[in-house]
């Protein structure tokens, strides 16, 4: 990457933020679950954020990645479907996951393997390369977006002021607090959740943080009326279990069974290089057992199969016909950014319009 910034200059370019609380001696950040104390000279867990004179500081000015990325690849399939998206990555994580497919940009300062580059930039330069490609959703994705919650309200906030109609959101594996909910306030439209794990010891494993964090998000962030969707990635023999999948699905069902679950196949990556890939048929599995536990969209992914289509859960008419992270067919009604079954006029869970991106509304 021309121009590309090492480490120390990225921990240049942070500024303070208010999303913390002072006690005596330290600083405690707010931005997620892991409430860090941190103390003078001292950075939170993440090692991103870090208390610098009795202020907490948090990065922003760069980019570790940018792209153009359809939003089926989020994925999020009931946000705008056949939508471009210029989605952002920044450095850090404050999980450490062994199976990490972003790794290089995720565990920055963790782990001496990952390279830790970026590249500065304004966030109008973000901006306006979104309107000149004409990709009016913008996603703070790659690495964990809660651990830069500032940098990304700078980017959407500035993005909204020049054309009030972009779109905004986080893929997210759900530690942000509820704080950072509120601090992004209306500048995020979207989150996606990932859900890795049912049980709470697998999952403080795998992450360091809890599981009942996470459920927590889940349940906050829908009960804001934010557009949720959640993500498995399902692991052979790690947490494609009969009891744990029915678990999961109970959870959801209870929050609503309206939100969308994507079961994606786990392939061997970063550290968790020992075990099976997922294959179509525990994608199939865990998607058929979710649909009966009374969940009403849930979908495969990471592999090529039917259960990436959207159905009408009151008629079972097609509505979405997708293929790989890309929209088929879509023949759901728009209207004032909602979605209509055409054939008995359910309402499905999400936002459309009838511009429906590449696919073909039928709109107003
Ligand atoms: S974002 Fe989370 S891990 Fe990072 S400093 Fe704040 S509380 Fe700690």
């Amino acid at each position: 990457m021309p121009g590309a910034l090492v480490i120390r200059d990225i921990l240049k370019y942070s500024s303070k933020t208010p999303l913390c609380r002072k006690e005596a001696g330290a600083t405690v950040c707010l931005a997620c679950r892991h409430y860090c104390r941190i103390p003078e000279g001292g950075s939170g867990r993440c090692l991103m954020r870090f208390n610098e004179g009795g202020e907490l500081y948090a990065p922003r000015g760069y980019v570790s990645s940018l792209n153009a990325d359809p939003i089926e690849k989020k994925p999020l399939f009931h946000f705008l479907p056949g939508s471009g998206t210029l989605s952002f990555g920044m450095l850090g994580c404050n999980f450490k996951c062994s199976y990490c497919q972003n790794w290089e940009i995720s565990q920055t300062l963790k782990d001496p393997a990952a390279p830790a580059r970026a590249q500065e930039i304004k966030a109008e330069t973000l901006v306006s390369r979104a309107l000149e490609e004409g990709l009016k959703i913008l996603v703070s994705t790659y690495n964990e977006p809660g651990i830069t919650p500032e940098w990304a309200k700078e980017i959407f906030f500035l993005a909204r002021k020049r054309d009030p109609s972009f779109r905004t959101g986080f893929v997210s594996n759900g530690y942000l607090s509820p704080e950072n909910v509120e601090f992004m306030g209306g500048d995020v439209d979207f989150i996606k959740i990932d859900l890795k794990s049912f049980e709470p010891e697998k999952f403080l494993r795998l992450t360091g943080g809890k599981l009942r964090g996470v459920l927590d998000s889940i349940k906050y962030v829908f009960s804001k009326g934010i557009h949720l969707e959640l993500v498995t990635l399902l692991v052979p023999g790690f947490n494609d279990g009969e009891k744990e999948l029915a678990g999961t699905a109970a959870f959801i069902k209870e929050v609503s069974p309206e939100i969308p679950w994507h079961i994606t196949a786990y392939h061997p990556d970063y550290r968790m290089l020992e075990g099976k890939a997922a294959k179509r048929e525990d994608i199939e599995k865990a998607v058929t057992a979710g649909r009966k536990a009374g969940l009403n969209y849930v979908y495969g992914g990471n592999v090529h199969s039917e259960t990436l289509d959207t159905f009408c859960p009151a008629c079972g008419d097609l509505l979405v016909k997708r293929g790989y992270m890309s929209v088929g067919e879509i023949r759901l009604r728009a209207e004032n950014s909602e979605g209509y079954c055409p054939s008995c006029g359910k309402k499905i869970y999400g936002v459309y319009n009838s511009r429906g991106g590449s696919g073909s509304v039928i709109g107003k």
